[in-house]
This record gives structure tokens, C-alpha cells and sequence, in this order.
């Protein structure tokens, strides 16, 4: 998978050499690449923003680093697939996470100040496809916390990045529900004890047993995702619960 992503603070994307991610990298599974905006800026200052049209508080990005970007980054008939960060996009969620780890180019766009010129995201979007997207019903000083949050949730579902695939299988947000929680050795921890039936050794018992802790754990925590839940999906003893 390639991705490009384009910010005016590339030291903020320093930590997708860590970790999983730049060992995906390092493997070759990921074509990363951080690019600095001011780059396609040509004035001493190389500033990339402006006084907001129709006035108000603060700055908004001006469209011409963006365009110059854009053309340089995307000169042929391949198109990216375009993320553009914003409070105001699409909210991000697991399904968007594997929508998007199913595409071959992303390019990320990190806004600053009061956002992006609107006609960067409409130019843009009379040649690729372009989603706004959000993750949070929060503001933040600039995208970057965002591409960095969406970047592991993506490239974690690209096969060959994650060390064991089967981690996916059962986790929060997979099915709907919430992972129930887990366990580890010593049996017993400050007077807390791993529930005896994960000790058990009896797969079937340790299966129902997470199966009733993920839905008890998604009615308390998250009952908007338990009222989403496709009935279908609830067997006899589920029910019961
Ligand atoms: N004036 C904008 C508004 O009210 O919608 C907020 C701009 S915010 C201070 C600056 C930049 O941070 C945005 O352009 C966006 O790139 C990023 N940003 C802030 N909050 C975000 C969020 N919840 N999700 C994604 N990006 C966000």
C-alpha cells in the first residue's frame, strides 16, 4: 500500500518509523511518505495561509501550496484515494478502516489553523475521490493526531503488517461488539484472580464465556452499538443473557 501524507509539521508523523509500522516499512508492505507543504510555497516566508474570506477569527490555508502539491504528487492517470482531515468530515470507524485498507494509494491532507480552502477538497475531488474525514466529535489544533490515529488503524488491517492476523478475528468492533476483557499469568494478582474458566483448558466453556463478556461489556459501555447489532447475529443463550 502507498501512502502519502502532506503536513506542515512532518516531525509530527515521526512516529510511523516506530513499531509495527516501520517494521511494515522497513518489509516493504508500506510505501510511506511524509511531505512538508511549505515545499510548493515560493515566498521568503513560505507561508500556507490567509485572512479568512468574509473575515473572522484566525487563518485558513490558501489553496495554492495545496493545488501545486496535489499536481506534483499526482501527475498521472493513478489516483490516490484522498483523506482530508477535518472535525467536520465523515466519522471514522472500523468499517471506513478496512474501506480504506482495500485501497492501493492514500493520500492524507493534515488542515492547520481554521481548515483548508473548501476549493482545494473541490478541485481535488473533480480528480480522485475525496473524503473528509473525522475522528471525533472534538477539534484539534491540526490533523496530523488524526492521520496518525487512521494510518494504524488501516495499515494494521494490510495482511503481512500485523505479526498475528488472528488478533483481528474476535476484536472490538469486528462483529459490532466489544472485545471482552482479557487475562494473563499469575492466576492470582493483588487479590484479583483470572475468572477459573479461562484456566479451564475447555475451549467450548472459554468461547461462551467471552461471548457473554462481550455482550455485557457492549450493553454497559456501548448500548448504541448493542441496539445496532443484527438480531440475526444473537443465538438462544444470547438472549438470555
Ligand atoms: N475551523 C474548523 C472547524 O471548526 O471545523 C476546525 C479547524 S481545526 C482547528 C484545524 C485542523 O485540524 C482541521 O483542518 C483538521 O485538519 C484538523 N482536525 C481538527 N479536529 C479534527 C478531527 N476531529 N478530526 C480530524 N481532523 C481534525
Amino acid at each position: 500500500m502507498k501512502i502519502d501524507v502532506v503536513t506542515v509539521f512532518p516531525e509530527y508523523l515521526a512516529p510511523l518509523d516506530l513499531s509495527l509500522i516501520g517494521r511494515a516499512r522497513d518489509k516493504g508492505l508500506l510505501d510511506l511518505n511524509v511531505h512538508d507543504l511549505r515545499r510548493w510555497t515560493h515566498d521568503v516566508h513560505h507561508s500556507v495561509d490567509g485572512a479568512p474570506a468574509g473575515g473572522g477569527a484566525g487563518m485558513v490555508m490558501k489553496p495554492q501550496p495545496w493545488g501545486e502539491c496535489l499536481d506534483e504528487l499526482v501527475p498521472g492517470e493513478e489516483r490516490p484515494r484522498l483523506l482530508v482531515t477535518s472535525p467536520a468530515g465523515r466519522p471514522f470507524t472500523q468499517a471506513m478502516a478496512h474501506e480504506l485498507a482495500a485501497e492501493p494509494w492514500l493520500m492524507f491532507a493534515c488542515g492547520r489553523y481554521e481548515g483548508i480552502d473548501q476549493r482545494v477538497v473541490d478541485y481535488a475531488a473533480d480528480r480522485m475521490e475525496v473524503t473528509e474525514v473525522s475522528i471525533g466529535d472534538y477539534v484539534l489544533f491540526g490533523g496530523e493526531v488524526a492521520v496518525l490515529a487512521i494510518v494504524e488503524a488501516v495499515t494494521r488491517l494490510v495482511p503481512g503488517v500485523l505479526g498475528n492476523a488472528a488478533s483481528l478475528d474476535d476484536e472490538s468492533h469486528n462483529a459490532g461488539l466489544l472485545e471482552a476483557p482479557a487475562y494473563t499469568r499469575p492466576a492470582e494478582w493483588r487479590g484479583h484472580e483470572v475468572p477459573p474458566v479461562l484456566l479451564s483448558g475447555d475451549h467450548g466453556k472459554v468461547d461462551r464465556w467471552r461471548r457473554e463478556q462481550a455482550l455485557l461489556r457492549t450493553a454497559r459501555a456501548r448500548p448504541d452499538l448493542l441496539e445496532r447489532l443484527d438480531p440475526g447475529s444473537l443465538d438462544e443463550r444470547d438472549r438470555l443473557l
